[in-house]
C-alpha cells in the first residue's frame, strides 16, 4: 500500500486518497474547440514510465487537492 502525504494532515494510507490522474490544463474558454480537441483533452494522457505527476483527492481528511510525483515503474512516491 502506498502512503501519500498530504501537504496538510502529514504521512496517510493511500485508501485515504482518490487519484485523479494527470493534471490537464484546461482549454480557453473563449477559443473555439473542435471534437478532436476536446477528445484530447478528454482521453489523451501521456502514460509515462518514470516519474509522473498526478494530481490526488485527500477525500478522507482534510479534502485537499494536491500534486504527487509517482515513479510509475515501482509505484515508489517520490518527494
Ligand atoms: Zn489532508
Amino acid at each position: 500500500m502506498l502512503s501519500i502525504t498530504c501537504p496538510h494532515c502529514g504521512p496517510r494510507a493511500e485508501i485515504e486518497f482518490l487519484c485523479a490522474g494527470e493534471p490537464v490544463a484546461r482549454p480557453d474558454a473563449s477559443a473555439p474547440l473542435d471534437g478532436a480537441a476536446l477528445a484530447a483533452i478528454l482521453y489523451e494522457r501521456d502514460n509515462v514510465r518514470g516519474p509522473h505527476e498526478e494530481l490526488w483527492w485527500h477525500r478522507h481528511g482534510c479534502r485537499a487537492w494536491f500534486r504527487v510525483v509517482r515513479d510509475t515503474r515501482d509505484n515508489a512516491v517520490l518527494p
